[in-house]
């Protein structure tokens, strides 16, 4: 699938859009999804123009895993999340509607799950989530 670099998370990454950023190395983005599944809800993406999983080189799944496990631990200790769903849609057909790579870490049980990308959140309540999520970082 070809990248489009006018999509949001492309201009999130070039600083184009705001977002509520919990973490940031040289290969990855982590920040808040503005429409949270659940409380804590926060998104991983490699900086790589991939649109899913098969178009990421291995060596950047590799960082991209490892900061999605950073977050998760954040989650845990600063948010106090028992369980974490991890979702990564892969194309429309599965329901993905951002086209950058991104994974979802959602601090609940997956039956409990809001809507996918259904609507709005609190944005002052992402916020100081954000920064309990970016301290422990
Ligand atoms: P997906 O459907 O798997 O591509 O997920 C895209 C996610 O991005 C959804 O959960 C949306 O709520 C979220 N989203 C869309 N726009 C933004 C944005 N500007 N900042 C943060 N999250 C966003």
């Amino acid at each position: 699938m070809s990248y489009d670099n006018n999509n949001i998370f492309a201009k999130i990454l070039r600083g184009e859009i705001p977002c509520f950023k919990v973490y940031e190395d040289d290969d990855t983005l982590a920040f808040m999804d503005i429409m949270p599944q659940a409380d804590g809800h926060a998104l991983v993406i490699p900086k790589h123009p991939a649109v899913t999983l098969l178009e990421l080189p291995a060596d950047k799944a590799a960082k991209t895993l490892q900061t999605v496990q950073k977050v998760m631990a954040a989650q845990k200790s600063e948010l106090g999340a028992k369980g974490v769903v991890l979702m990564q849609l892969n194309g429309e057909a599965a329901g993905q509607t951002v086209p950058h790579l991104h994974f979802h870490l959602i601090p609940a049980h997956v039956s409990e799950l809001k809507r996918h990308a259904g609507e709005q959140g609190d944005m002052d309540k992402i916020k100081a989530l954000a920064e309990k999520i970016r301290a422990a970082l």
